[in-house]
């Protein structure tokens, strides 16, 4: 599947990078990631801190799935709001979710503060936005919901949006707990440290077959085997071609990088922007001055189409960055369309499945994707230790949600 058309940013920001070398060998492993994008990387990472014996193949160089189309926005709060987590999967589950995202947005920071390659991990905070009036509702019960279960936020008017900010929304979710990244340099940098904790990372090597036994599996490259008593298949949104999930859908999203501009004083705290209307619009900073927009998803384009509406799209983005930042030097520089992974009921496919035995999946579907790379890897590794962790049930691959009704908050 060629996952990204176009021409993306990160990359250009580390063009040192670390390069690895094909699997041309026989191995053994007490755990094969298959996989060299954000959800391998995290694993690599946990899995090395706990001294377990760990191999990562990729069928590319190291970095360029989608991670690499990843505008780095972190957020604890999901495309799909609590409330509506709530009603699908009733209070504990919808709340559990919650938490987890915002405990794992901590683990990420943590990690991130002692890699040594730097991955441009900056908290910041987030302004959900109205797009319409018919949205305010929506926000006040979410805002309601999020301050009752614990979250830290703040509901802000009109007058308050436009004190700080230079365009005007009726209504907009203020949070805090929230960051942006370089997630090429992240996940260099992870993979960089879990080698260095013994962790053998092989690129241009593609699994091609698994062979299972009562003692794990025995996993084919063109040029070597991996022999693992654990497999973890981090293989994004190309999982679909190997397993196909009924609950998981692919469409095609659209990316931006502006040219480095003059003044972005106007952005308050270069807060993460994004909005209630679907498709939707979301935007951030770069350190070197930069706006990354992303959004407007759609039914993947033909082929031959995906090029130019990377192009033509990119103009759209940008010329809704204009609406809320009017700045005179706007002007894209990098714009790219990239295959992107949801899931029906929002919540990312995380675990084990029954016609793959000794094996584990990441999935990290939604906007939120390395966000639930890092609750992935963390469930995981806790299986993989022989910890048990009932939360990994609530991502189940074979789950079937039940509404149930949502519990009134004062
Ligand atoms: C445009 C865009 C913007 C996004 N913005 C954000 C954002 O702001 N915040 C956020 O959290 N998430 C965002 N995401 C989602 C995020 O990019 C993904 O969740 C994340 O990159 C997924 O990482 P991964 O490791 O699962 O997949 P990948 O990075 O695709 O890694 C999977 C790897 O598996 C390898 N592979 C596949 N099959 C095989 C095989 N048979 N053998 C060997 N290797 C194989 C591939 O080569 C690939 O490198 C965005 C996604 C897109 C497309």
């Amino acid at each position: 599947m060629e996952l990204i058309n176009g021409k993306t940013f990160w990359p250009t920001t580390f063009t040192s990078h670390p390069h690895y070398p094909v699997l041309q060998e026989n191995l053994s492993c007490d755990c094969l990631i298959i996989g060299g994008g954000m959800g391998g990387a995290l694993s690599a990472k946990l899995l090395t801190d706990q001294g377990i014996d760990t191999v990562v193949i990729d069928k590319r160089d190291i970095g360029y799935g989608s991670s690499m189309a990843n505008t780095g926005l972190l957020q604890y709060t999901n495309d799909k709001r609590l409330t509506s987590c709530i009603q699908t999967f009733g209070e504990e589950r919808g709340v559990r979710f919650y938490e987890l995202c915002r405990d794992a947005m901590q683990h990420l920071e943590k990690i991130s503060s002692k890699l040594e390659i730097d991955p441009w991990f900056v908290p910041r905070t987030s302004l959900y936005c109205a797009s319409h009036e018919e949205d305010v509702p929506l926000l006040e019960e979410e805002y309601r919901n999020l301050k009752h279960y614990g979250f830290d936020v703040e509901l802000w008017d009109q007058e308050e949006i436009s004190a700080v900010f230079p365009f005007s929304k009726r209504a907009a979710l203020y949070t805090s707990g929230d960051a942006e990244v370089n997630p090429f340099r992240l996940v260099h940098s992870l993979f960089h440290s879990a080698s260095r904790q013994g962790a053998r990372v092989y690129a241009h090597s593609e699994l091609t077959h698994c062979d299972y036994d009562e003692n794990g599996a025995l996993c084919y490259t063109p040029d070597g085997t991996v022999r693992a008593k654990h497999v973890i298949f981090s293989t994004g949104y190309e999982t679909q071609e190997i397993k196909k999930d009924r609950g998981a859908y692919l469409q095609s999203t659209y990316a931006i990088a502006t040219k480095p501009l003059q003044d972005l004083s106007s952005w308050h705290k270069r807060s993460l922007i994004w909005e209630t209307e679907r498709p939707y619009l979301y935007m951030r900073t770069t350190p070197d001055g930069r706006i990354l927009a992303g959004g407007l998803d759609e039914n993947r384009p033909r082929e031959e189409q995906r090029a130019i509406k990377a192009v033509h799209k990119g103009e759209i983005l940008l010329q809704k960055i204009a609406e809320y930042f009017p700045l005179p030097d706007l002007e894209v520089d990098y714009a790219w369309e990239a295959v992107f992974g949801s899931t029906h009921d929002g919540l990312p496919l995380i675990g084990p499945h029954p016609d793959y035995p000794n094996s584990y999946f990441v999935e990290g579907y939604g906007g939120n994707g390395t966000v639930y790379s890092m609750i992935a890897a963390s469930l995981i590794v806790d299986a993989i230790t022989g910890k048990q962790n009932p939360d990994m049930n609530l991502f189940s691959l074979t789950r079937t949600s039940k509404p149930s009704p949502v519990q009134p908050t004062t």
